[in-house]
Parts: structure tokens; C-alpha cells; sequence
């Protein structure tokens, strides 16, 4: 109260231009409290990045705007490249240790025919494929943090920069206020760090995914291979992850992205209609066996990053990574690898900055920038495209792909992009 009524008295007799500087000195300076590294969202980019810092004895703090982490949804497959980053954080083998190295894959169209099979390691032995649980992802990413290194319930409304450009000074939603000499925003699809430094919203891509974890409590029967199927303007697959669960999505076509749905019986129910007259009858017996609490649908969005018309991913001393910065289509099975990737590049950067005079934080972001830019654009357009093919509903061109296009797939097209090389590591000779 005692700041407003002063920032109001100062209005009464000074031009705007001195207010605005002067609302900015109060606020820098009165009930603000200090922090050296503030990261935005305990999702995976954010933990991964606040691990990361540990190895180089940088402490941070974790801004979430959950009151927990984010324990309910389904999984995600993590490729070589996750895999590399999980290692480099040290969290690899723990999580090795309860999810199935899948051997390849089989692909068949919607009238049950095979299209082609293939092993993810018959070209490439160091290929690593795995469905993980979102949940044992993020709780292992957690527990590797000291206590209290998570500020839950945690929700940044405001954002600015100090008059002097070497803070930022963060809002969150309850009042506190926090001035930080780095931020690494992983505020995720919807970030409002990125809308801060003037990115367009993300596009939606006119697909929606339903997805689910089905439970076999007494053992799943399934042979560690994903399973695709391929129909018009529709496409399923299921992938055991463990020797009890079963992932599984149903991707099908909408032209909006309709309202938020979570009810698990609404979504079981729209995810049976869809596949009611599937070849694959394991679709339907996985969504029956799918608990309540892994059962999630989202419209798929994406974020082109256009050189020249797209920002730089940082702002003074702010910096975005994984999904706030490059939101991509899952047609790839690459947007979580690409925030785990981020997260170790940005940090080792950020890490040499500050243990040396000639880096700036600055510095180490631009190569930042520079570096995963080349990485991460191509694999977001490449996604929605493959995305529009897989998802086409043109009967001509559904049957040029499963006739043609699918049956001469090789493990390289589904592999290459993962070979994904860290250039400190290549700088390093490692
Ligand atoms: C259907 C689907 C399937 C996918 N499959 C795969 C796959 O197989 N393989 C793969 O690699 N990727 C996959 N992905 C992508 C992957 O899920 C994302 O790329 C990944 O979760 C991005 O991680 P993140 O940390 O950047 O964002 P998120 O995981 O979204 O985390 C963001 C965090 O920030 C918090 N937050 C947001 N706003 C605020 C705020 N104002 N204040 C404080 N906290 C805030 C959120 O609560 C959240 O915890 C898939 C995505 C979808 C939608």
C-alpha cells in the first residue's frame, strides 16, 4: 500500500517519462528479493537445466506455478539424443533401469496390412529408443535437487528488465517479487516469457492427440517394438514401456482445437470412437485398460522460428529453452530431447560465462542462440510436414505413402536427427 499511494503522489507533479523510471526504481528497490538464477517451470527444460547448473556448483531457483509437479499424463519416447543429455545430467541409467529398449518397428496401414519393419540398431548399434513415463521423468529430475530448490505454486505474472539492463525483475501471481541476474525461461508452449520478448503465439496444426498408458498388472504381452498404423486423417500406435505399461496415442485431424477437455471418461470415449472400427483391435483393449489419471488429449502446436522475423530466444539477461522458445509438432518424437539438449548447451555456456571475465552472460547466450537455432528449426519444420503427410486424408496421397513412400523406409530416416552432436563436446574431441 505504503509503494502505491508513494508512486501515486510522485504522478501528481512529474512528466510520465520520470514516473515510469521512478515506478521502476521502487520496485527494483523496496521488498525485492535477490536471486542469482531463476528458472521458470519445473517441467523438463527446467529441471534438466537447473541439474545441469549443479554440476558446475551453480545453485538456482525453480519457479513453478503448480503446487507439485506435473505427475499426471502419459509418456514420451526419448531417443538417442534425450538419452545423451539424460547421461550428461547423470539421471540415464536410473532411468534405464525401468523403461524398455525398444528394438524397432512396425508399420501397417488401416486395412491391417504390414507396410514395412525395420530395427532401430540394424544400421546404427548405438541407436537407444525408450518410452518414459512423464511423471518417473520429472520425479527423478526432481530428486536430484536440494530441498526447497522448487518454489511450487510459484505462477510469474510480470517481467521486466532493471533501468540498467543487468537485472530482470520477476511478478509472480501472489505478489512476491524476485530480482534475478539470470533468467532461463521453460515456461513452456504457452510461455509468457516469450510473448514478453515479442514471439507469436504458437500455430496450431490441425491434429489433435489422444493419449493414454495402459496398465497390465499382470505383465503386457507385447514384443518391445512401436507399433504404427496408418489410415486417412488418422494414425495410431502403441509401445510398450515397461513390463506392465503400454503407451499408446490416437492422432486424428480437427480443423480448431475445440475446448479443453479432461474428463477421463469424455476422453476414453473419444478416443474409443475414433478407433472403434480400427484393424488393430489391441487399440481399443488399451484404452479400455488405461487409468484415469494417464489419460490426456492436446491439439498439437508449433512455433516457426523465421530467421530475420523471429527474435533472438533471449532479452538482457533472459533466456528461453525447450518448449517456450521452440514449441514443435511430436511427428518426430523430438521436443522433449530438444529441451534436454538446450538445457545442457545453455548451461554449460552460461556456466563458462561466469567463471570467466572475457564471457559475458550475454555472450554465452547469443552462442547459445546461434547454436541451437540451426538445430531446432529445421527438426520444427520437418515435424509438421511429416505430420501433414501422415495425417493426409487425400486418398491418392495416402496411397502413394503407404504404397510407395513407407515400404522403403530404411532405420536411418527415422534415426538420423538423433546423432545429434553437443559442439562443446566436438570442440573438446569427445
Ligand atoms: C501429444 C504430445 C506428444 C509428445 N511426444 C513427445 C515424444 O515422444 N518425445 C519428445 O521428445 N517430446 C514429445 N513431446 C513434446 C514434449 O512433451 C515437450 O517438448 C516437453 O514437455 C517440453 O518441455 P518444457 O520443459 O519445455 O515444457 P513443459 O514440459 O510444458 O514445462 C513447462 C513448465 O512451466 C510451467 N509454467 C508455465 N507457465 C508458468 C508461469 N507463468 N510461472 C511458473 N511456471 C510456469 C508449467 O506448469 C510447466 O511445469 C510431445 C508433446 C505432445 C503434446
Amino acid at each position: 500500500m505504503a509503494l502505491i499511494s508513494s508512486i501515486l503522489q510522485h504522478a501528481k507533479s512529474h512528466s510520465s517519462s520520470k514516473i515510469s523510471t521512478y515506478i521502476q526504481r521502487r520496485l527494483f528497490s523496496n521488498d525485492v528479493r535477490k536471486e542469482n538464477i531463476v528458472i521458470v517451470g519445473a517441467g523438463i527444460a527446467g529441471l534438466a537445466s537447473a541439474l545441469s547448473l549443479q554440476r558446475f556448483g551453480i545453485r538456482s531457483l525453480v519457479l513453478e506455478q503448480a503446487e507439485s509437479l506435473r505427475t499426471e499424463g502419459s509418456s514420451i519416447t526419448l531417443s538417442k539424443n534425450g538419452w545423451k543429455a539424460l547421461d550428461a545430467i547423470g539421471v540415464g541409467d536410473e532411468l534405464r533401469s525401468q523403461f524398455l529398449d525398444l528394438q524397432g518397428v512396425v508399420i501397417k496401414s488401416d486395412d491391417g496390412k504390414e507396410l514395412n519393419s525395420f530395427g532401430f540398431k540394424d544400421e546404427d548399434k548405438s541407436q537407444e529408443v525408450r518410452v518414459v513415463e512423464r511423471r518417473v521423468l520429472l520425479e527423478t529430475l526432481a530428486s536430484k535437487l536440494p530441498p526447497n530448490a522448487i518454489s511450487f505454486s510459484s505462477k510469474l505474472s510480470n517481467i521486466e528488465t532493471s533501468e540498467n539492463g543487468t537485472n530482470t525483475l520477476l511478478q509472480l501471481q501472489d505478489g512476491t517479487r524476485l530480482s534475478a541476474e539470470v533468467v532461463i525461461a521453460c515456461d513452456g508452449v504457452w510461455s509468457p516469457t516469450a510473448k514478453w520478448m515479442g514471439f507469436r503465439q504458437p500455430k496450431y496444426a490441425g491434429h489433435i492427440a489422444f493419449r493414454g498408458l495402459g496398465y497390465f498388472p499382470e505383465g503386457q504381452p507385447y514384443e518391445p517394438k512401436v507399433n504404427y498404423t496408418y489410415g486417412r486423417g488418422l494414425r495410431t500406435a502403441f509401445v510398450p514401456a515397461s513390463k506392465t505399461k503400454v503407451y499408446w496415442f490416437v492422432l486424428c485431424n480437427s480443423s480448431s482445437p475445440g475446448p479443453r477437455i479432461t474428463d477421463p471418461s469424455i476422453l476414453r470415449q473419444q478416443a474409443k470412437e475414433l478407433v472403434r472400427d480400427w484393424p488393430v483391435a489391441d487399440m481399443l483393449n488399451l484404452i479400455n485398460l488405461t487409468p484415469d489419471d494417464t489419460l490426456t488429449r492436446n491439439p498439437l502446436y508449433d512455433r516457426w522460428l523465421w530467421p530475420v522475423i523471429s527474435p533472438p530466444p533471449f532479452s538482457g539477461r533472459t533466456v528461453l529453452a525447450g518448449d517456450a522458445w521452440h514449441p514443435m509438432t511430436p511427428n518426430m518424437g523430438q521436443g522433449a530431447c530438444c529441451a534436454l539438449e538446450d538445457s545442457i548447451v545453455l548451461t554449460e555456456k552460461l556456466a563458462e560465462a561466469m567463471k570467466s571475465k572475457h564471457i559475458s552472460v550475454e555472450d554465452a547466450f547469443k552462442a547459445y542462440g546461434s547454436e541451437r537455432w540451426k538445430r531446432v528449426f529445421p527438426l520444427t519444420v520437418m515435424a509438421n510436414r511429416i505430420g501433414a503427410l501422415l495425417q493426409s486424408e487425400n486418398t491418392l496421397i495416402c496411397s502413394v505413402r503407404n504404397n510407395l513412400l513407407v515400404p522403403k523406409l530404411k532405420p536411418r530416416a527415422l534415426t538420423k536427427h538423433t546423432n545429434y552432436e553437443f559442439e562443446q563436446a566436438k570442440r573438446d574431441g569427445h
